[in-house]
């Protein structure tokens, strides 16, 4: 039953980024109930809506016909009545190198929830900083989303890094009303890893670099590590990214090269994460742990194993009890892990 009660978040709440909106705005889609954001992003530098969250708003108004007060750049509220969910063709251009895969998640709930299959391409940056790359979302969250029976496939077109853009994903999505809930206790063994320094308009020996000092840090051989080099029209842009394949699941672990910062810090930072994770034994790390909390909630329960939760994660615990009839207790695990158990 649609419940037409008012939700109100106060976008200034635990993380107070981005995420809040664009989670509160999947949820709204899916249950059908309209909230009211204030203070968005208010704790950010550039408070307000950025191309990125504008776009997010138009692609969820879109998806549902929905009704919307307040969607201008820099604004700080918002008001969204949502209507029926409609599958089909849909094409979202940020404008800028505002990151595609964060718009991506943020109608990906609402269309596995439509009545007919989707095709969505979305322009803009491929590989931001401070956002899922094309590869995370593709290899780290997808596949459990499609374990937990939701078919969608997603293909990177063209790459787009900040500040240039001009990158285009597209994603096929089959509806799954039904999400299966998810178990993810434990990894079990690594059975592939990778680690690949991709360049655009940079020098190769950037690249060669940072996968020097992978390769020392995490001990691995020639065979686990490569160089990707873009045609330079799409740079200039530089990232390593570092894959590591279990039997239960996948984790991404992703540096971006920074005027100013040498390539071995850039390789370090990256390779610390994966340290960091082998060390923990847990399945799932701080970036999959905050993505996966709107997906369990939706499936109506789950549990999975990771690391010290961040914000992000506590902030979308928060923003899911506002809209779904579910509780989210985190439970110490462990070797310092926590456990997140959704449930009705
Ligand atoms: P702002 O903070 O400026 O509002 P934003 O709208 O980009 O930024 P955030 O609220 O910070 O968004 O949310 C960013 C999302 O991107 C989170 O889900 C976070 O886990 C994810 N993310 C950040 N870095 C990575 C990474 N390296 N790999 C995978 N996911 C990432």
């Amino acid at each position: 039953m649609r419940d037409s009660e008012l939700i109100v978040i106060d976008g200034s709440f635990g993380e107070g980024g981005g995420q809040i909106l664009r989670s509160s705005l999947s949820l709204s889609m899916v249950t059908g109930r309209p909230f009211r954001i204030d203070n968005i992003r208010a704790g950010r530098d550039k408070p307000g809506l950025l191309r990125q969250h504008l776009t997010a708003v138009r692609a969820a108004a879109e998806v549902c016909g929905a009704a919307v007060e307040g969607d201008a750049i820099g604004s700080g509220g918002l008001r969204f009545s949502p209507g029926p969910i409609r599958g089909g063709e849909y094409a979202f251009s940020i404008g800028t190198a505002g990151s595609t895969t964060l718009v991506l998640q943020t109608v990906l709930p609402a269309l596995l929830w439509a009545p007919s299959a989707s095709r969505v391409v979305i322009e803009g940056g491929t590989h931001n900083p401070h956002a899922p790359t094309v590869e995370f979302l593709g290899r780290a969250f997808l596949p459990i989303l499609r374990g937990m029976g939701a078919a969608v496939e997603l293909t990177l077109d063209r790459h787009g890094f900040y500040p240039a853009g001009g990158g285009r994903i597209t994603a096929m999505i089959e509806p799954a009303p039904v999400l299966r809930p998810l178990e993810l206790s434990t990894r079990g063994e690594i059975v592939s890893r990778e680690a690949v320094a991709t360049v655009a308009a940079v020098p190769g020996e950037i690249a060669k670099r940072e996968l020097r000092v992978v390769a020392e840090m995490l001990g691995w051989g020639a065979e686990a590590v490569r160089i990707s080099q873009l045609e330079p029209g799409r740079g200039p842009g530089n990232l390593l990214t570092i894959t590591l394949a279990s039997e239960h699941v996948t984790e991404v672990f992703t540096s971006f090269g920074v005027r100013g910062v040498s390539a071995e810090a850039v390789a370090r930072g990256a390779a610390e994460q994966v340290r960091e994770y082998l060390r923990s034994g847990a399945p799932v790390w701080e970036h999959l742990a905050d993505q996966l909390i709107l997906p369990l909630a939706l499936a109506g329960g789950g549990r999975f194993v990771t690391g010290p939760l961040s914000a992000h994660a506590r902030t979308n615990i928060a923003v899911t009890e506002k809209f779904l009839d579910i509780r989210t207790r985190v439970l110490d695990s462990s070797g310092g892990n926590q456990c997140v158990v959704v449930g009705p």
